[in-house]
């Protein structure tokens, strides 16, 4: 009989929320869709390929776009199939058997997951009551378990909290041997981004998405960016033709529309706001508090979060419930409006 080894043996499929919501506010994505003259291109771009071809193995003229949106050198770039796939890569890649790699808690769950398959100790550093980073614990920690690579996400997900860019630096700097991996998937949002340092550090890597502010999830493109050395590492340990054809064009299509790509950031920064100040006017008595988001969703720490996630579910509106935590992504002036209306009846029926 076949036994499946005991790294796997337990693990779960990756099961995103499916089923029939009249809103969907539980995934991060955009809300905005392509602008139609961006979708003119993309579609006059597609036609032209020759699918019984293989991509191009360097993705270069989307590395190029993403480097060029951003001021980098492309040499610090390389592309993957949405920046998950280059978290599995770099954690399989850069640690080994026995090697002790940190995350904190509460952060994104797939840097765990991807440090099971890998076989190296995952050392879990808490986050303080506010669900703040406690700069001078992690390093400590980080040193005497003599960790070789520590992740994390920032601005954070799930708790919308940034770290500053000098704190970054702070742990960076205190971790020369380690790999310092900064997950910056919602710093559009925000502006404490650590990408104009890449060459500063050798320990240092950042990654990028395209499925949030760029509105591209359906895609499936991330960057990581780092120094020539690591980035290098990383292309020789991907598989050749990560990124398919679609992917390449539309990504650079997009990435080279720096005027509509930055509208969209401005709109959901707004969203963002208006959802913010809407929620803090809510009469909860002091039952919920709302965390400052740098992201483009909120998150709310309270008791009754699982009978509000609940309620919400009845209505047929996703959001999402972990740690403690309900995470609204931003919407739709009116898909906002429909969740502030049913948080409003959920807070009178209490
Ligand atoms: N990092 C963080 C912090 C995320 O929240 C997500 C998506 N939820 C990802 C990475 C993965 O993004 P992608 O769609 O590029 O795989």
């Amino acid at each position: 009989m076949y036994n499946l080894n005991a790294k796997i043996r337990n693990l779960e499929p990756y099961e995103a929320l499916s089923g029939d919501y009249r809103i969907r506010l539980d995934a991060n994505e955009s809300f905005l869709t392509l602008p139609e003259s961006i979708n003119n291109e993309i579609m006059h771009e597609l036609s032209k390929v020759n699918l019984n071809r293989y991509p191009d193995s360097s993705a270069r003229e989307v590395c190029e776009a993403f480097a060029d949106f951003y001021g980098l050198n492309v040499n610090n770039v390389v592309a993957g199939n949405g920046s998950d796939e280059l978290i599995s890569i770099i954690i399989s890649a850069f640690l080994e058997k026995g090697d002790s790699y940190a995350t904190l808690e509460p952060d994104f769950s797939m840097y765990s997951f991807y440090g099971k398959i890998s076989e190296a100790e995952n050392a879990v550093i808490e986050k303080n009551a506010d669900f703040e980073i406690e700069v001078d614990n992690a390093i400590e920690v980080c040193k005497n378990k003599n960790i070789k690579l520590l992740i994390f996400s920032n601005p954070c997900n799930p708790t919308s909290i940034g770290l500053s860019s000098g704190e970054v630096k702070r742990i960076i700097g205190s971790l020369p041997e380690a790999l310092i991996v900064v997950d910056e998937a919602y710093m559009d949002f925000w502006s404490e981004s650590m990408l104009s340092e890449v060459n500063a550090y050798d320990n240092l890597l950042i990654l990028k998405t395209c499925s949030k502010a760029f509105g591209m999830a359906g895609i499936r493109l991330g960057f990581a960016v780092s120094s020539e050395k690591i980035i290098n590492a990383i292309k020789a340990v991907k598989s050749p033709y990560n990124l398919n054809s679609p992917t390449q064009i539309i990504g650079k299509a997009v990435l080279s529309n720096r005027k509509a790509v930055n509208e969209a950031f401005q709109r959901i920064i707004s969203s963002r706001e208006k959802l913010s100040v809407e929620l803090s006017k809510l009469d909860c008595q002091g039952r919920w508090k709302i965390l400052e988001s740098k992201t483009n969703f909120i998150s709310i720490i309270m008791k009754d979060a699982r009978s509000f996630f609940e309620f919400m579910e009845s209505l047929k509106i996703a959001i999402r419930y972990t740690c403690g935590i309900i995470r609204v992504t931003c919407g739709t002036e009116e898909e906002n409006s429909e969740f502030i209306r049913a948080a409003k009846e959920f807070w009178r029926e209490r």
